[in-house]
């Protein structure tokens, strides 16, 4: 695994790699599904952190709120999704986002690959939901600290193009940041407007504060 201050890079998994081929390549009916999907992996993270704030005796950064906090930025085009939720360490980054775990996804590849107009919508069911941040985004940067106390901060950076890089990282409180560096023509995703309508279409009932601009949205 990557020691500290070298960064190591990393294959996806074949099927990640043509899942991939496929969210960057193709046209959607509904790109903005891509959001839900993230906030729903940050509410998951928040609740999983939750529950082992009952079972296990000490988590990091035990003050910090649970909650999601969206950020954006119209000049870079960027839009950063961040939770104070469970994180990730290097070996849980490696296994989560580089390859396909649940049984199911290779149907909903074959599925994908044959329709003309891809659609996305049930993209989280086949428990690959994070791979549709690569509808919008050119590249993705995740920045990702465990909840186990001592745990390295560590970096996942991928344009979804065949590999990932990671390494670790210092200074990272607990909990997950996801940064998209938006594709050209999604620049509408670095919108305040857009984003808050997204959310109240798709994430209307997610069981945690997400904070835009200060204000719960
Ligand atoms: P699913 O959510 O159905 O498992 P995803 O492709 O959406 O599938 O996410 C894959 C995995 O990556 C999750 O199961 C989780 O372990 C990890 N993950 C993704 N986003 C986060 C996050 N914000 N915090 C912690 N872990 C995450
Ligand atoms: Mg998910």
């Amino acid at each position: 695994m990557a020691e500290a201050g070298k960064q190591q890079t990393m294959e996806f998994q074949a099927e990640v790699k043509q899942l991939l081929d496929i969210v960057i390549n193709s046209l959607y009916t509904d790109r903005e599904i891509f959001l839900r999907e993230l906030v729903s992996n940050a509410a998951d993270a928040l609740e999983k952190l939750r529950y082992r704030t009952i079972t296990d005796k000490e988590v990091a950064d035990p003050d910090l709120p649970l909650e999601i906090t969206i950020e954006v930025n119209e000049q870079d085009k960027t839009l950063t999704i961040s939770d104070t939720g469970i994180g990730m360490t290097m070996d849980e980054l490696v296994e989560n986002l580089g390859t396909i775990a649940r049984s199911g996804s290779k149907a909903f590849l074959q599925q994908l690959a044959e329709a003309d107009k891809k659609d996305l919508n049930l993209i989280g069911q086949f428990g690959v939901g994070f791979y549709s941040a690569f509808m919008v985004a050119k590249k993705v940067r995740v920045l990702t600290r465990s909840f186990a106390p001592g745990a390295e901060g560590c970096q996942w950076v991928s344009d979804g193009l065949g590999s990932y890089s990671i390494e670790q990282v210092q200074d990272l409180t607990r909990g997950t940041k996801i940064i998209l560096e938006l594709k050209d023509d999604a620049g509408e995703f670095a919108s305040p407007d857009t984003i808050k309508r997204i959310i109240k279409r798709y994430s209307n009932f997610v069981p945690f504060p997400i904070i835009m601009g200060g204000e719960k949205i």
